[in-house]
């Protein structure tokens, strides 16, 4: 089987750059005093811990299968996509807070281009380092890395919002646009949270393979099964990286167990070869086991 990529490298690099974001994003809230500034580097804090947490659960989720844990410890990444989803909550719920106690008196004297450049380094940091956790999430089936590349572009779009208002509430002298600003970000935020804890939730109730994948396992399964007669009940579930899929293959009922075995592993290899980190169960049946709705092999 082809050994799954690890994703640990780059669940250390998030711890760094975001205490690195967090360095930056405290140093912006110094220099302005801005109220929208300093919620978003306490977001930022919560990015530290989200990101630490998700560098222990991929580190868990490597290690290899053991007697404890016959199908692996993938799964293990799942609860630091939750806990990260939770997170995201949190400290949209921190921002919403900290506006509603600026509104009072919100004080922008100290507001001033450099303070904002600084946020605004914290925010392309951010998004670079997003990009790349998304995309590799995506291409290795990281759900850990997947939730911190969504919950670094939440990040993002508070800081847009957050220098976007700063920018208006500097052009017009409104400083009420500082807190009002931060609560809109932090209702997106909000909704980004609920959103990484519904996909993560998904993925601990055994979620079958995407249809992508579905499609692939057909096709590779018509190809590969010459010999058989159907296959049917094809039944496929996600585990991070892992993926596990088993089905019913019906041949002759006069075949021999050693031939039926080759169809097995020659569907088995073609399977593992194309599609890594797969495992495959396959139920033998006699022509008795016909169903009417079956994939025949080519
Ligand atoms: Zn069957
Ligand atoms: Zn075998």
């Amino acid at each position: 089987m082809k050994a799954p990529v690890t994703a640990e490298p780059l669940a250390l690099g998030t711890v760094v750059i975001s205490l690195l974001v967090l360095g930056l994003k405290f140093l912006a809230w110094w220099l302005t005093g801005s109220v929208a500034l300093y919620s978003d580097a306490l977001e930022s804090l919560v990015n530290v811990g989200g990101a630490a947490l998700a560098w222990i659960a991929v580190r868990y989720a490597q290690r290899p299968a053991d007697l404890g844990h016959p199908f692996g410890h993938h799964k293990a990444e799942y609860f630091s996509a939750v806990a990260e989803g939770i997170m995201i909550v949190v400290a949209a719920l921190l921002i919403v807070h900290q506006a509603l106690m600026a509104f009072s008196g919100p004080d922008l004297s100290d507001l001033g281009p450099v303070g904002l450049a600084v946020s605004g380094l914290a925010m392309v940091v951010n998004l670079f380092w997003a990009r790349v956790l998304m995309t590799w999430a995506r291409r290795h089936h990281s759900p850990a890395l997947a939730a911190s590349g969504r919950h670094l572009m939440s990040d993002v779009w508070t800081s847009v919002g957050v220098l976007a208002g700063l920018l208006l509430a500097l052009l017009t002298g409104w400083s009420i646009l500082d807190p009002l600003l931060a609560i809109i970000v932090a209702l997106n935020i909000l909704r980004e949270g609920l959103l990484v804890i519904r996909s993560s939730v998904g993925g601990l109730m055994d979620s079958a393979a995407d249809p992508v994948e579905q499609a692939q396992i057909e096709t590779i399964i018509h190809a590969a099964a010459n010999g058989a007669l159907q296959v049917h009940d094809i039944r496929t579930r996600r585990a991070g990286q892992a993926l596990f899929a088993e089905f019913h293959l019906v041949v002759a009922g006069t075949m021999t167990v050693a031939a039926s075995h080759e169809i097995c592993d020659r569907v088995e290899m073609a399977l593992q070869a194309q599609i890594p980190g797969i495992t495959t169960t396959i139920h033998v049946e006699p022509d008795s086991k016909l169903e009417p709705n079956g994939l025949n092999p080519a």
